[in-house]
């Protein structure tokens, strides 16, 4: 049995999960917390003990994001702005495609990050999986930061980018569909514990991995990667492939807590609650696809909205599996096989061949 032999010794909580000390030198109202005792939800009220590890899988994902590090400047956007300035440099329905996507994104991020701080972190019990949440919430803002980034190198008009959320109604229906599952979490009353408040935070969770950041992201990955491909705003494109990347890590870290909480709560998973989940994977879906009809009136770089039904639909499908639901659409393939190889990109060496510069490390500090 593993127990914290050496380690300093938590005077003050008293809690079910903390094993009592018998050594009077200490003080006899002391508790350390058991390895096996930690728990995703509803754990030690001593959050502060992340080792030893009980959630390696959490451990290994934070590890590997730090190793992802990237900032939006390493990235040279000189070509991306001179091909926006050329009025031959990109048609009317590409223009239509990067405005439409940083519209998205730009807010998209910044209620992922909102979700995480103010909502998932407080109610998360494991350690390790809180030190995860803390880098996914700076990836969170670094995304931001390049949808940003973007938005200026090329001179776009900021309040109608920024303003997307609200006034394009695609965008609107797909952030209306988010919003009550980060209000659930963020409400200073809400609190995990009894069957129905830990559904609660089981279904917003699973919204947020498995339908914003697992198929709300996709068509406008799919559109961006897709005009980098044909050697357009290929600054763009590569950003997008490490927000890509990064995404799809944060999915696979909120799947992996999903099945944890699973596993630790399987009076939580009930017939009628899985029925739920799936529902709402269709509603995602079909808000998803009115997205790719929007911002595809036509057919452009090759893509089309009709192909994008599939491809959404394979997806869900792929995000039921993950986390263990029967899938909901019969034969649905992955029309776009390569975005595999943009998940798996290594930094020092990308699909579009370009050159990642040095960013600042400390590099501002002046001992004068
Ligand atoms: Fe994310």
């Amino acid at each position: 049995m593993l127990q914290f032999e050496d380690t300093p010794v938590n005077t003050s909580n008293a809690h079910s999960n903390i094993v009592g000390e018998s050594d009077p030198l200490v003080n006899a109202t002391s508790k350390r917390v058991r390895v096996e005792d930690k728990r995703v939800i509803n754990g030690s009220a001593d959050v502060n003990q992340l080792v030893p590890f009980k959630y390696n899988w959490a451990w290994d994902k934070y590890l590997a994001g730090c190793a992802n590090h990237w900032m939006p400047q390493e990235i040279n956007m000189t070509r991306d702005i001179a091909t926006w300035k050329d009025p031959a440099g990109l048609t009317d329905d590409e223009r239509l495609i990067v405005k439409r996507n940083l519209g998205f994104f730009v807010t998209a991020d910044s209620l992922a990050a909102n979700n995480i701080v103010l909502g998932t972190y407080r109610h998360i019990t494991a350690p390790e999986c809180r030190q995860y949440l803390l880098r996914q919430a700076f990836e969170e803002a670094i995304h931001t930061h390049a949808y940003q980034y973007i938005v200026e190198s090329l001179g776009l008009d900021e309040s109608e980018i920024f303003n997307a959320y609200n006034e394009i109604k695609s965008i609107r229906d797909k952030d209306q569909f988010l919003i009550p599952f980060i209000e659930v979490l963020s409400d200073p009353n809400f609190k995990t514990g009894t069957p129905d408040s830990d559904r609660d935070f089981l279904r917003s969770l699973i919204v947020f991995a498995c339908i914003m950041e697992g198929l709300f992201f996709y068509v406008g990955f799919v559109q961006i990667l897709a005009l980098g491909r044909q050697n357009k705003m290929m600054g763009s494109a590569e950003q997008y492939q490490y927000i890509l990347r990064d995404e799809s890590m944060h999915c696979n870290f909120g799947i992996d807590m999903i099945n944890q909480i699973k596993q630790e709560n399987p009076h939580l998973w009930t017939e009628e609650f899985k029925k739920d989940i799936q529902g709402l994977m269709k509603k995602g879906v079909e808000l998803e696809y009115r997205y790719a009809e929007d911002t595809m009136p036509r057919g452009v770089l090759g893509l089309n909205a009709p192909m994008f039904k599939e491809y959404l639909r394979y997806v869900a499908n792929r995000r039921c599996q993950q986390i263990g639901i029967d899938m909901i659409f019969e034969n649905a393939n992955n029309p776009f096989p390569w975005m595999s190889e943009m998940i798996d990109l290594k930094k020092e060496k990308n699909f579009f061949e370009t050159r990642v510069t040095e960013y600042q490390t400390g590099g501002a500090l002046n001992w004068d």
